[in-house]
């Protein structure tokens, strides 16, 4: 069992003993003077709490599931390859691994790593480390989405005739972007969710701020209801049921007021509604966002049951969306409920052979397909290159990019703490004698990034450096050496042929051969002929 009931750091519950019942995840015998608090123990005192990752944490903190799911890009192996070079000149001092292209082209923007960050909205993480979050996506040359319930979300946001007018925070994270952008890779993007759309949000983007491109969003990998996010303040949770959220509980129920003043009640839940898309409104739709302005549309879904995912494709086909992106289940960078996280919908590498079973009908009915970006639980390179291999059939990947949320956002967030560190001469001991006890030092891209940028190197802070240093060194480079050890030097040259299937199970989910049957058919020819 890879995680145990009753038994769960996400929430800070703990069994008394260790040898729990496997099933119930409670200890073989249960006392009355039993000080841990397990999941059970923790819900007597804090009830609903305890269906969400850390209360304490919230703002700081990302959370996902650690359920193992029986199957992951682990089962493949990639085939490496010795003869030749496809893509590059077959010359020993030209294909090299630092001439490989990882450039790619989604949704109609061009990236120079096939990464961007997934819609990461108004959550309290996501504000937080919003600088560097946008300007290391904009110096790495990759996109980032805007998530959702942002106007909403913020204080100074004034409204005419029920639909935004004016909001600081939109402003400041579209801004921030942009002033790091090269205007060429990349690009801002705005999500909106059913509250967003009822608030006017895609309008304001697209006609104030000139926001090019617009993702509506059906579910995500973490849940498949809208967006949640904790408040600490009464008088938000108020201004936020003022403007149509839920707000549970009610903060201007007398009761629920006296319980935040007396300290039993700390926060409160702000939900977003569930979508209830239907094709033709969908189509519609996407006809008045261009009409609206907007140069390209998107759509965000999550993991859901492959006749979702049937239904989607479908609707995105009819409204010739730019691109889908497809999140796995998994992980959330607010407060997604932990069971939903754990037990609910489609893991990734599942979620994406469904979405190739529904491609591969399309292509073969000439179908308009949109491109492809998977997400959920990506971290690296290897993952990154077998999700894309896996997808290409014949000639072109599906899958033009790998959207992330969780592991940029960790860059940052390390980044950042660990410049306050040395700034407090509190640096750990190791990692100071290991790189050093200034950024200078102990970020290998400072002097690259202050060369290139000159006096507006200033601007860039320590999360961005982070986030560049993942994206583009670490992820880049890795998914370079992975293609020249394949033989491959360009993107949409990976292919099916590139992976094997470790496991029974793995070759019976994806199609790809057993690693014992790979070239069986081969070997013989170029043996004896
Ligand atoms: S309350 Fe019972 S099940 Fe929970 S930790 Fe204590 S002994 Fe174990």
């Amino acid at each position: 069992m890879s995680e145990r009931y009753n038994s769960k750091s996400i929430i800070g519950a703990k069994s008394r003993v260790r040898d729990v019942s496997p099933t119930s995840g409670m200890c073989p015998i249960c006392i009355y003077e039993c000080r841990a608090l397990c999941e059970i123990g923790k819900a007597a005192f804090r009830g609903r709490e305890v269906l969400y990752p850390l209360p304490e944490q919230y703002g700081m903190s990302t959370a996902a599931s650690n359920k193992y799911y029986h199957m992951d890009w682990s089962d493949l192996q990639i085939m490496t390859e010795v003869r030749g070079a496809m893509g590059a000149e077959s010359d020993p001092d030209k294909a090299i691994f630092p001439s490989v292209s990882i450039e790619t082209t989604v949704g109609g923007v061009k990236l120079k790593v096939p990464v961007f960050t997934a819609g990461l909205g108004s959550t309290d993480v996501a504000k937080k480390n919003w600088d560097g979050i946008a300007i290391g996506a904009a110096i790495t040359g990759t996109m980032q989405v805007i998530g959702e319930n942002v106007c909403g979300m913020d204080p100074t946001t004034t409204f005419a005739n029920g639909t935004v007018a004016h909001s600081e925070d939109m402003n400041y994270r579209v801004e921030t972007y942009r002033r790091f952008w090269d205007g060429e890779h990349g690009d801002i993007v705005v999500q909106t969710n059913v509250e967003d759309q009822r608030m006017g949000v895609d309008v304001y983007a697209l006609s104030k701020l000139e926001v090019g491109i617009i993702e509506r969003k059906w579910g995500q990998g973490a849940k498949a209801i809208g967006g949640e996010v904790r408040i600490y303040d009464i008088d938000r949770a108020k201004m936020l049921k003022d403007r149509g959220y839920i707000v549970i509980p009610d903060p201007d129920e007398p009761g629920v007021q006296q319980a935040f003043k007396e300290g039993s009640l700390k926060s409160f839940e702000r939900h977003s509604r569930v979508g209830m898309p239907t094709r033709r409104s969908f189509v519609e739709d996407v006809e008045w966002l261009r009409e609206q302005g907007a140069r390209r549309v998107f759509l965000k879904t999550g993991g859901y049951r492959p006749a979702v995912v049937a239904f989607t494709l479908r609707c995105a086909s009819e409204a010739k969306v730019d691109l889908v992106t497809f999140d796995g289940s998994g992980g959330g960078t607010g407060m997604s409920p932990v069971p939903m996280m754990q037990e609910c919908a489609t893991p990734t590498i599942f979620l994406e052979v469904n979405v190739l079973r529904c491609l591969q009908i399309m292509k073969k009915n000439n179908m308009y397909i949109p491109d492809i970006a998977m997400a959920g639980g990506f971290t690296d390179e290897t993952q990154m290159f077998k999700s894309i291999a896996l997808s290409n059939f014949d000639s072109e990947p599906y899958v033009k990019s790998i959207a992330m949320a969780r592991a940029p956002i960790a860059a940052v967030m390390k980044a950042s703490y660990f410049t306050q560190l040395a700034e407090q001469h509190a640096l750990p001991l190791e990692f100071a004698k290991s790189y050093g006890n200034t950024p200078e030092k102990f970020f290998s891209c400072f002097i690259e990034l202050r060369e290139r940028f000159g006096s507006d190197f200033r601007q860039i802070p320590p999360g961005a450096m982070g986030l560049y240093n993942y994206y583009h060194e670490k992820l880049g480079t890795g998914l370079k050496q992975l293609m020249a050890g394949v033989r491959k030097w360009k993107l949409n040259l990976i292919n099916r042929s590139d992976l094997a299937s470790l496991t029974e199970r793995a070759s019976k989910v994806t199609g790809i051969p057993l690693i014992e049957d790979i070239d069986a058919d081969v070997m013989e020819k170029i043996l004896l002929e």
